[in-house]
């Protein structure tokens, strides 16, 4: 970069070339059209991230994101299914399929594969547990990937959940090995949904 820029600009450039798939070259691109553009792209921008800051949060109870200023619908809302992902990026890939309409719970990541196994390391694993068992839940849908890290996952939330009278479905192997659910296309993720099966829970 050069240093004839000025310090602003030099601290958006960086800062754009963090979000993801970009890098340095398109994150200069993108300043130069926001600067070309101050009143439609700069001013309602910066309002509006101000405003995300400010008021979305992540609820504490099913992982998703919600209002600040306003109850999670997952605290609102009687179901009998939840689909469990591992990340927002998931669930918005699954509802793009249309397949569930129904509850997600988001963990926020998966539990290391083998060290501290059973340690849940800030996921939202309990709170599924008392979601599950408050809402007398009927089936459990496991969206975690197909790593060793999201079966790992899988594993110990279907077994955290042999208490709870609930079925508990896993997608089928349509989804390939190592295959993160986010980058699944459409009709792949859509029939892995479909052909979800139970989890054999001993
Ligand atoms: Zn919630």
């Amino acid at each position: 970069m050069s240093d004839k820029n000025v310090k602003e600009i030099e601290d958006l450039i960086k800062i754009i070339s963090k979000l993801p798939g970009l890098g340095p070259k398109s994150a200069k691109r993108i300043v130069l059209k926001l600067i070309k553009n101050r009143e439609e792209l700069i001013k309602p921008l910066a309002k509006t991230l101000a405003q995300v800051y400010k008021n979305i949060v992540r609820c504490n109870n099913c992982g998703n994101l919600k209002s600040a200023n306003s109850n999670c619908i997952c605290l609102s809302n009687k179901y009998e299914q939840i689909c469990v992902v591992e990340n927002i990026a998931d669930m918005w890939a699954i509802e793009s399929t249309g397949i569930y309409k129904g509850q997600y719970h988001i963990l926020g990541g998966t539990l290391p594969s083998f060290e501290n196994q059973g340690v849940e390391n800030g996921l939202l694993i309990d709170s599924l547990i008392k979601r599950v068992k408050k809402n007398s839940v009927k089936e459990v849908i496991l969206a975690t990937s197909a790593s060793i890290e999201g079966e790992t996952t899988s594993h110990y939330i279907s077994d955290s959940l042999k208490d709870a009278k609930v079925q508990i479905t896993r997608l089928a192997k349509g989804v390939p090995v190592g295959g993160e659910i986010e980058f699944l296309d459409d009709g792949t993720l859509f029939s892995a949904f479909k052909n979800r099966k139970p989890v054999a829970n001993s």
